[in-house]
């Protein structure tokens, strides 16, 4: 095994992530050491390198989208064979005592931790994880064994499948910003024989179509309206203006969700598009619970990942096209080029 290993490294918000040499974390007491085969881009990574999220660890190497294999156990770990593929997502460690993680609500946790925001990440070569919060993956996707399709799942999957379960029974589902998670939801959605609208940047043609084929009912810009209301809207977009668009699109009683960490200003609005029983709510992190049915019902869909692979170097680059909307699906870190 080798002793150092390369990671991208957030030092301030502002600066670009740099390429650096470390030695090799240590798993302590219950933790795994992970080889990284793939470690997907998220919007939370952005707001993070922005300065959107209050006191991460500095430095700290992001990614919480990791695909990997056990290289190495810690004291206390069980039944966690040396090769075996795992997952590491977004909630690193929680207390297990407070009144939120002994109701089934971990999520919420007081004292919880987050992968690449409080605990370094994925960005690299190598990652430390505390064996209780990792997913037993399949050891093979395609024929090929191939990682990198894996990672999306692990929060743009997971995130939207919490979301999804937050519009209850709805049957037609407003869906605002088709990127990664959306691009997963949409297939969870035609295979429970749902329908679901498709509101991009206005004039993003690209990922109209791109949602189109994925088998939305309607696609347009958020400065459009589909013909007919939503029971349902989840707000994957980071921008506050779009709470009010999507009330004045849903049908008496039905929910907005909105599924980011982070979201503009939500511009003032009359009440009457509130009133009927509508309500808006967000949705925060998930629990291991979640990660389990989703990850057990993604292969019998099966949910099949849009991924655009980057060499761990070239993060910065795959930050930049994630926020400039140039691909669709998901950025994918993969570490042997
Ligand atoms: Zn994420
Ligand atoms: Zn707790």
């Amino acid at each position: 095994m080798m002793t150092r290993m390369r990671a991208m490294l957030f030092e301030r918000p502002g600066m670009p992530l740099r390429l650096v040499e470390l030695p090799l974390p240590q798993p302590g007491r219950g933790e795994l050491l992970i080889e990284v085969e793939a470690c997907g881009v998220c919007r939370t990574d952005l707001h993070l390198i922005d300065g959107e999220l209050p006191h991460p660890l500095l430095p700290v190497i992001p990614g919480h989208e990791i695909v990997g294999r056990i290289a190495a156990c810690g004291a206390d770990v069980t039944d966690m064979p040396i090769g075996r593929r795992v997952g590491v997502p977004w909630l690193g460690w929680t207390c297990g005592t407070c009144g939120f993680c002994r109701s089934g609500r971990e999520n919420l946790c007081d004292a919880a931790r987050f992968t690449g925001y409080r605990i370094n990440g994925g960005y690299a070569e190598y990652t430390v994880a505390d064996a209780r919060y990792c997913f037993p993956l399949p050891a093979d996707d395609d024929a090929a064994g191939d990682a990198a399709p894996l990672a999306p799942l692990l929060c743009a999957g997971l995130i939207g499948y919490r979301a999804l379960r937050m519009a209850g029974g709805a049957h037609r589902v407003g869906i605002y910003g088709f990127g990664a998670a959306a691009h997963i939801v949409a297939q969870v959605l035609k295979f429970q024989g749902r329908e679901f609208h498709a509101y991009t940047r206005p004039g993003d043609l690209a990922s109209q179509a791109f949602a189109r084929g994925l088998g939305a009912a309607w696609a347009g810009g958020s400065d459009q309206a589909a013909p007919t209301p939503t029971d349902a809207a989840l707000i994957f977009a980071p921008a506050g203006a779009l709470v009010p668009l999507a009330l004045r699109r849903l049908e008496k009683g039905g929910t907005v969700i909105c599924a980011g960490i982070h979201m503009s200003e939500i511009p003032a609005f009359p009440y009457d598009i509130l009133w009927g029983e509508r309500s808006i709510r967000s949705v925060a992190n998930l629990t291991r619970k979640d990660g389990l049915e989703f990850l057990e019902l993604a292969p019998r869909i099966p949910v099949r990942t849009e991924i655009h692979r980057f060499a761990l170097e070239h993060a910065n680059e795959a930050l930049q096209q994630l926020r400039r909307g140039a691909f669709q699906g998901a950025a994918v870190l993969t570490m042997k080029g």
